[in-house]
């Protein structure tokens, strides 16, 4: 989607700081960290949020799960453990509308959210 940040960042349009890539999903560091170590991933194909989700769609955010547990061992947090988030929507706070998972790592999470 040419008007999507996300889009852009993946086809190298914006610059980003590169944690993982491969032909389904790219995973790069936040530009404003909520903790340690906080990175996204996100789809390579444009979907919206996970409120768009479908059974089309739906392999790849297993397969972006499966991308996140091998990182989290690789960058040694998967030990003391971490946060998966995805924003959706407005009252979710979601800010860029296209899928993205953020993991945080580093530091005690709270709980609830805000
Ligand atoms: P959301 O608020 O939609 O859940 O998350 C969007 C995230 O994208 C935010 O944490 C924000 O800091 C991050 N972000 C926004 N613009 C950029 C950018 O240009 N580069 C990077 N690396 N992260 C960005
Ligand atoms: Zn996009």
């Amino acid at each position: 989607m040419p008007d999507c940040l996300f889009c852009r960042i993946i086809a190298g349009e914006i610059p980003s700081k590169k944690v993982y890539e491969d032909e389904q999903c790219y995973a790069f560091y936040d530009i404003d960290p909520q903790a340690p170590t906080h990175f996204l991933v996100v789809p390579k194909a444009h979907i919206q949020s996970a409120a768009a989700i479908t059974a089309e769609n739906e392999a790849v955010v297993g397969h972006i799960f499966t991308v996140i547990a091998r990182l989290a061992g690789e960058l040694g947090f998967a030990g003391r453990g971490y946060r998966v988030v995805s924003n959706i929507g407005e009252q979710g706070q979601q800010t860029v509308p296209h899928l993205h998972f953020h993991v945080l790592a580093g530091r005690d999470m709270t709980w609830p959210p805000g």
